[in-house]
C-alpha cells in the first residue's frame, strides 16, 4: 500500500489516500482539544497510546462479531483503514452519570445507572455537536432508520464488551463516544476508541485515567495514558 496526499487535517490526526481507493491512511497526532477547540495543548506520546489501543479494541471487537473500518497497523501511530463515509453523529454510550449528563441533569457524577444510555449529537463543530433525537435524525436524513437500528445494536454490544474487557483490567468504563462509517452499503465502526474518547476511571480509587485530566486541568495527564496502555497490556 502506497501513501499518497493528505486528504484531512482533523483536531487529532491526518487521513492520507493510498493507491487503493477503499482504503486510507491515518495519522495520529499529540494535540489535544477540548470544549469544541477552545482549549488546545500536546499531551506527549498520545498518538502512540490512541493509535496503538484503538486497534487493539477494534481487533478485539471484531472477534465479537462488530465489523470495523481497521485493516492493519502500520507503525505505533500509523494505521491502514477502510475509507468509510462517516455517519455524521456521535454515538455516546454511558454506563454512570459524568461530564455533560451530569451539568444537563443536576445528577452528580459516578451516579451508577439502573441501565446504559444511548444518546446521539450532531456532528458539527460550529453548532457545538447539538444532542439530537431519533425522529430528528430521521427528519434531516442524517441516518435511515435501519442504519440507527443497526448502529444501536453495534453500541449496546461495544459497551458489553468494553465493560467486560475494562473490568478484568481493574477500570470501569464511565462512558463513550463512537462513529461509524457506511462501506460498500455496510454499517463499520469507525474513528476511534482510547482516553480520548472513553472516561476511565480506576476501579478501587476512582482516579480519573483520561482525557477529563487534560479537560480539568488536573495534572498526570501523559502518566494516565501510559498507566492505561500498560493496563491493556500494550506497554513496552
Ligand atoms: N466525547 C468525545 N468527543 C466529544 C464529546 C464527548 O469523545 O466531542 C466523549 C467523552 O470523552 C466522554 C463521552 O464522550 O467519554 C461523554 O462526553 P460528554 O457528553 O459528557 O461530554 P464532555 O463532558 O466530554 O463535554
Amino acid at each position: 500500500m502506497e501513501k499518497r496526499e493528505q486528504m484531512y487535517e482533523g483536531k487529532a490526526k491526518k487521513v492520507f489516500a493510498t493507491d487503493n481507493d477503499d482504503y486510507c491512511i491515518v495519522s495520529y497526532k499529540d494535540d489535544a482539544t477540548a470544549f469544541n477547540g477552545e482549549k488546545k495543548g500536546t499531551i506527549l506520546g498520545k498518538g502512540v497510546v490512541n493509535n496503538r489501543m484503538s486497534n487493539f479494541m477494534f481487533k478485539l471487537l471484531e472477534t465479537k462479531g462488530i465489523p470495523t473500518d481497521y485493516v492493519e497497523e502500520l507503525s505505533d501511530r500509523e494505521t491502514v483503514l477502510k475509507k468509510v463515509n462517516i455517519v455524521p453523529l456521535e454515538v455516546i454510550i454511558r454506563n454512570k452519570a459524568a461530564g455533560s449528563f451530569s451539568k444537563r441533569f443536576g445528577i452528580p457524577e459516578g451516579t451508577d445507572f439502573n441501565e446504559p444510555t444511548l444518546e446521539f449529537c450532531l456532528k458539527d463543530d460550529s453548532l457545538g455537536d447539538p444532542m439530537i433525537n431519533e425522529s430528528q435524525i430521521y427528519a434531516i436524513g442524517a441516518a435511515t432508520k435501519e442504519e440507527i437500528a443497526r448502529i444501536s445494536e453495534y453500541a449496546y454490544k461495544i459497551n458489553e464488551v468494553m465493560v467486560e474487557f475494562f473490568k478484568s483490567v481493574n477500570v470501569d468504563l464511565i462512558d463513550f463516544k463512537i462513529e461509524f462509517g457506511r462501506f460498500h452499503g455496510e454499517i463499520l465502526l469507525a474513528d476511534e476508541i482510547s482516553p480520548d474518547t472513553c472516561r476511565f476511571w480506576d476501579v478501587n480509587t476512582q482516579e480519573k485515567l483520561d482525557k477529563d485530566r487534560f479537560r480539568r486541568d488536573m495534572g498526570g495527564v501523559e502518566d494516565a495514558y501510559a498507566e492505561m496502555m500498560k493496563r491493556v497490556g500494550l506497554a513496552d
